[in-house]
């Protein structure tokens, strides 16, 4: 099965080598305008596959994109000093003409990952260029920040994080949510399995892993200037959810029709992840501090995606 990635600066190479070290498809196909960029990654990233996998990796345009099962868009340009975000978000809208124009003229049937931030603005911008119904444009949203909440949670607890069920939702970025009332460990509620351990999530805890997760990427960035190899794999993982039909819940990012009165707004919530694209999204129970902090986060999002020039 054939994957492209069009844009291959940090994260789309990492998404890359991600893909050709988990055995992600057969064929992974890297475009950027840059293309001796793309031939250099797609060199680099073919040099590791023999200690891994069998995945072939190539460099090509969009016309190579023909029968691509899913394309991961990580193409985008950068802040010019001074400039706003509502500014930078139009430049990234024109990346995405160009980019979702030569992706749906060679793979139609192609389902669209989208990586590039603000992820979910731009996610709506890619919905709305490609017309595509809104489960086949797909956000990486807050995989990550869900994958950092349930390792907090899993070390706190002294448990594996694939035992932990609990999310970040809204945006990724500063107005997420990470949801306790329904979050489970194992079968436990988790807050009253922290109780029975002796460990428990009072609400400074909370706050505090809450925090955590919303900061690391600024620790991150701080260190090392940006962040790669977290959502590579993160991006990697959901196109093996899709390859495989695998129907794994992902919090992920897509366009809904409406979240708590606020109408077409892309946010994550936990979704079921196949051939399709996503198949439902399971709404979870939030109590009303959540549900509000959901709103918030909607309000946040919209106030960018419905003031952008489509
Ligand atoms: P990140 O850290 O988000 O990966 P980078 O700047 O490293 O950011 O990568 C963004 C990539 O997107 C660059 O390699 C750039 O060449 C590519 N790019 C920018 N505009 C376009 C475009 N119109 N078409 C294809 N690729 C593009």
């Amino acid at each position: 099965m054939k994957i492209g990635i069009v844009g291959t600066g940090m994260v789309g190479s990492a998404a890359g080598y991600a893909m050709a070290l988990m055995g992600v498809g057969t064929q992974i196909v890297l475009v950027d305008a840059d293309a001796a960029l793309a031939r250099a990654q797609a060199q680099d990233i073919a040099h590791a596959v023999p200690f891994a996998t069998t995945v072939a990796i190539r460099a090509g345009d969009y016309a190579d994109l023909g029968d691509a099962a899913v394309v991961i868009i990580a193409a985008g340009v950068s802040q010019k000093p001074g400039e706003d975000r509502l500014a930078l978000l139009e430049r990234n809208v024109e990346v995405f003409r160009s980019v979702i124009g030569g992706v749906m003229e060679a793979a139609p049937d192609a389902i669209l990952l989208i990586a590039t931030n603000p992820v979910d603005v731009m996610t709506f911008a890619a919905r709305q260029i490609s017309g595509l119904p809104p489960e086949r444009v797909i956000g990486s949203g807050t995989i990550l920040d869900t994958a950092r909440l349930r390792s907090l949670l899993g070390d706190h607890l002294g448990i594996a994080p694939n035992s932990v069920h609990a999310y970040v939702l809204g945006e990724h970025g500063d107005s997420e949510l990470a949801v306790w009332s329904s979050a489970m460990a194992g079968s436990v509620p988790i807050v009253s399995f922290a109780e029975q351990i002796g460990r428990p999530l009072d609400q400074a805890t909370r706050t505090r892993i809450a925090e955590e997760v919303r900061g690391a990427a600024y620790t991150i960035i701080k260190g090392k200037g940006a962040t790669w190899y977290g959502i590579g794999a993160g991006l990697a993982r959901i196109v093996q959810s899709i390859t495989d039909d695998e129907r794994t819940v992902l919090s992920v990012s897509q366009v809904n029709v409406d979240i708590e009165g606020v109408r077409d707004v892309p946010l994550s919530l936990p979704r079921i992840v196949g051939r399709e694209g996503i198949i439902a999204t399971l709404m979870p129970d939030l109590d009303e501090t959540e549900r509000a902090a959901l709103k918030r986060s909607a309000e946040v999002i919209s106030a960018f995606s419905s003031r952008l020039s489509l």
